[in-house]
């Protein structure tokens, strides 16, 4: 077995530069089981940051569904087969009525740069509103229209044909008061403004309900219900990507949106859905589905495979048979509680915010982000057995993210020990 160093090494001969390591002194884990990881020392770590290991890492039943299906058969979706429709049709009774055609996809990325296709089909245009600190994925299309990456180191600002939003936060966001969620509204009907001013039309608004890269940030109050309503009748298509706040982490809610009481023409989701295979999705209206079927097919060589789709389809069960949205909503609000009675006791907590088990700490000291903060707790936290990450586009917001099996002790653990490292200091 090759170590530590021999890793390192290893990786920076053969893997690209540009992808970085968690932590100052990076972790080489083994195993993992539920919410805990495993070193090749034998330390266990909880898992606090995970939200891709949504039902727990190594689940059985999806190790299981992968391996069964692995030794039957994997082709793609050009033959019948039972795990695929069955699937589409169980993940889209998770939907609202409307809400019932899926597209299979391998990555958050493909799925969400398949719903901007769709939507430049539909609208005849590449016009597209989007959340300042928004990240929609990797692929050249997304770095476009993900103000985080084009914005940010590397990055050469943002296109033409995209058109950002102030980050509507209450703590420190652009408007505050009692009508800050209308401000923001005024901004996506000033954008929608400027793209008919020039001739063209709207082709998509794309936001998740709760933002994940710009730094677990709740929207306000009925923003993206109106929003929406405006870029609907503005004819564009509106993209709710939930590729890391679906599948009941939201606990009131199986999805994002939903806790927004608004219903979107396109969903897209990844990361969880196969707790860690590849596997995302595009689902849709039959009209916008529909409007795409026009003579281009869209075939995707590994998307809904059956392997993918019988591991979609444990996961969709596991969900179910264990409750998970329930204990997302039961710890998240514990959690959220508790954190929110340490804030009052260490200034440089300054603001806990979230739902579910989505939450994110804002670190800020002297009025300002507290970034570097951040990062020591979070190595810290590490060296104490907790892992977590910082995101935010200060990188000053600790996320928390665990697997969706995260218990109350579990909960009371993190408090203790981020209680313990703010006093030290
Ligand atoms: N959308 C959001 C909101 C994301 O957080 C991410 C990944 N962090 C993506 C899209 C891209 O997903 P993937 O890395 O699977 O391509």
């Amino acid at each position: 077995m090759l170590n530590h160093k021999e890793i390192l090494d290893l990786r920076g001969k053969h893997l690209g530069p540009s992808l970085s390591v968690s932590y100052d002194e990076p972790l080489h884990i083994v195993r993992g089981e539920a919410q805990y990881l495993f070193d090749a020392k034998g330390n266990r770590y909880l898992d606090c940051v995970n939200n891709i290991q949504h039902v727990g890492h190594c689940h059985p039943k999806v190790v299981e569904a992968a391996q069964q299906q692995y030794k039957k058969l994997n082709t793609n979706t050009r033959y019948l087969d039972e795990t695929i429709v069955n699937y589409a049709k169980e993940l889209t009774a998770t939907m609202p009525d409307g809400l019932d055609v899926c597209f299979f996809t391998n990555s958050g990325s493909e799925a969400n740069d398949l719903a901007l296709l769709m939507a430049r089909n539909f609208t005849n245009s590449k016009e597209t509103i989007v959340l300042k600190g928004a990240y929609h994925g990797n692929l050249s299309s997304l770095i476009e229209i993900s103000p985080y990456k084009h914005n940010g180191p590397g990055g050469s600002g943002t296109p033409d044909h995209v058109h950002v939003i102030s980050i509507p936060g209450p703590y420190r966001g652009k408007y505050k008061g009692a009508e800050w969620s209308e401000q923001y509204v005024q901004e996506v009907q000033n954008a929608i403004a400027e793209i008919q001013s020039t001739g063209k039309n709207v082709s998509a608004f794309i936001v998740e309900a709760l933002m994940g890269c710009g730094g677990q940030l709740l929207l306000p109050k009925g923003f993206l219900k109106e929003s929406f309503a405006k870029v609907k009748n503005a004819g564009g298509v509106c993209i709710a990507d939930e590729i890391q706040i679906g599948f009941g982490r939201m606990g009131s809610h199986f999805w994002g949106f939903e806790s927004e009481g608004t219903i979107p023409d396109i969903v897209t989701m990844g990361k969880s859905m196969g707790n860690g295979h590849p596997l995302s999705a595009v689902v849709t209206t039959r009209e916008m589905a529909e409007s795409f079927n026009n003579g281009m097919e869209y075939f995707n060589s590994f998307g809904g495979n059956p392997v993918s789709c019988a591991v979609g389809q444990a996961v969709l069960n596991v969900i179910k048979e264990e409750d998970l949205q329930e204990n997302a909503l039961a710890v998240g609000s514990y959690l959220l509680e508790r954190l929110k009675k340490l804030q009052m006791q260490h200034n440089l907590i300054g603001e806990v915010r979230g739902r579910g088990l989505f939450i994110g700490i804002e670190l800020i000291k002297d009025d300002a982000p507290a970034a570097a903060e951040a990062r020591t707790m979070v190595n810290q936290m590490k060296d104490k057995g907790l892992l977590l990450s910082t995101d935010g586009p200060d990188h000053n917001v600790i996320k928390i993210k665990p697997p969706m099996v995260f218990n109350k002790e579990n909960a009371d653990e993190l408090v203790k020990k981020l209680d313990e490292i703010m006093t030290k200091k």
